[in-house]
């Protein structure tokens, strides 16, 4: 047909075209076929990471979320500019407190750091309010997007600033966040930790507890960090499925922050969904000459500007002679095909820990986040199954984290 002219069209055949033009709603002309170009696929899904760690940059002195930046020149991986580039929509912002001492005076320590955080996530909403809005329910995702606008939910790594009691979880809800870990890196009052010394032997009373007011209060339960026998004893407990924020598989490299195989079909079975991290996908070299970058990168947030610039020169300039990683997109890709694989479509997400380590050759930063896409619709998968990778499972799990709070 499309090479006919009207004027080639045999007369008899004419008339009787005319009249069931005649017939069809003048309002509903036929709709365009959607391009399956990637980059067109990837704008179409609602792209959500589930840890940006973006928030241990934003008391920085100088520092705008607003601005275009890269990884050389500011040693960030997010900016709002590099959302809008990558197609990302939004995620969960994290408020993130190193595991300290587990006594009093650490307590008090944490908890004025995790508030310090926190407040400067509601100080980037209010300032950044036509580029980013808080979401607080799974249905706010869409409605944010169809905005233009980023979409921020808020969680929280590692519980301990809340000291012994839980009661502090109820004022993070009040205060819009809507997931949570119990651990970091070292075993805490809730958790064993995944890099921990098994402490407890899986949760703590304290983290049994922690478990029934997340369950009550409806907010996803996030086991990336803790051990195994604490991220099992947290799925056997808890009425929701249990997610993995960021983490990976030891199939691909053999790290006690990642699952076998067996856990993550434990954690599919419940419901849950794994993240493919970008960090722990191969060795880290932490080298004589990394370290104390790192040092002075844990604390940007108290670095002048001069000496942030300093510091991302004097990081740019190590690259040149090593790397912090040996990861590349391709083992990235391959790390999400293995979830994908083992687990299924309904149980494999993204969580890169960008801002908080993340970031590997080819998948710089947000603004790569279209390769993901090109590379799953290239494997075969659909563009259904990319929006499940990119957002739709984890909104599927906050709807039953909802659903269940609702019914109590
Ligand atoms: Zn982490």
């Amino acid at each position: 047909m499309t090479r006919l002219t009207r004027h080639a069209l045999p007369a008899l055949i004419l008339p009787a075209l005319l009249t069931m033009a005649a017939c069809a709603p003048a309002t509903s002309p036929a709709p365009t076929p959607l391009s399956n170009d990637p980059a067109a696929v990837h704008e179409r899904v609602l792209a959500l990471d589930t840890h940006l760690d973006t928030p241990m940059h934003f008391n920085r002195p100088g520092w705008s979320i607003a601005e275009r930046q890269t990884f050389a020149s500011h040693l960030t991986h997010v900016d709002i500019p590099r959302m809008r580039e990558g197609g990302l929509d939004g995620g969960f912002f994290v408020v993130y407190t190193s595991q300290g001492p587990v006594d009093a005076a650490g307590y008090a320590a944490a908890a004025r750091h995790a508030e310090s955080r926190l407040a400067s996530v509601e100080r980037i909403l209010r300032e950044q309010r036509e580029a980013m809005t808080l979401a607080t329910r799974a249905d706010d995702a869409a409605r944010i997007a169809a905005t233009g606008r980023r979409i921020s939910y808020i969680s929280i790594e590692n519980s301990y600033p809340l000291g012994e009691s839980v009661a502090g979880l109820a004022d993070w809800y009040a205060r819009g966040v809507r997931m949570a870990g119990p651990v970091h890196s070292r075993d805490n009052q809730f958790a064993d930790s995944a890099t921990g010394q098994n402490r407890w032997g899986g949760l703590s009373p304290l983290g049994r507890q922690w478990v029934a007011e997340m369950n009550r209060l409806g907010m996803v339960i996030d086991g990336s960090h803790s051990s195994d026998a604490a991220l099992r004893e947290m799925m056997a407990l808890s009425s929701t499925p249990v997610i993995l924020s960021h983490s990976g598989f030891k199939a691909i490299f053999d790290h006690r922050r990642n699952v076998d195989d067996a856990l993550a079909r434990e954690v599919a079975a419940q419901g849950g969904v794994i993240h493919i991290n970008s960090v722990f996908l191969s060795r880290f070299n932490n080298s004589a000459a990394r370290a104390p970058l790192y040092d002075q990168f844990d604390d940007i947030e108290h670095l002048t500007p001069e000496q942030q610039r300093r510091l991302a020169a004097d990081w740019a300039s190590l690259d040149r002679t090593e790397r912090v990683n040996e990861g590349d997109f391709d083992l990235f890709m391959r790390a999400l095909f293995h979830c994908l694989e083992v687990v299924g479509v309904d149980h494999c997400g993204i969580g890169a820990d960008w801002d908080g380590g993340g970031g590997v050759a080819g998948l710089d930063d947000v603004a790569a986040l279209p390769r993901i896409t090109a590379a799953l619709l290239a494997r075969g998968y659909s563009e259904e199954d990319v929006g499940k990778i990119w957002s739709g499972n984890i909104l599927r799990v906050m709807r039953q984290v909802e659903a269940t709070a609702a019914r109590r």
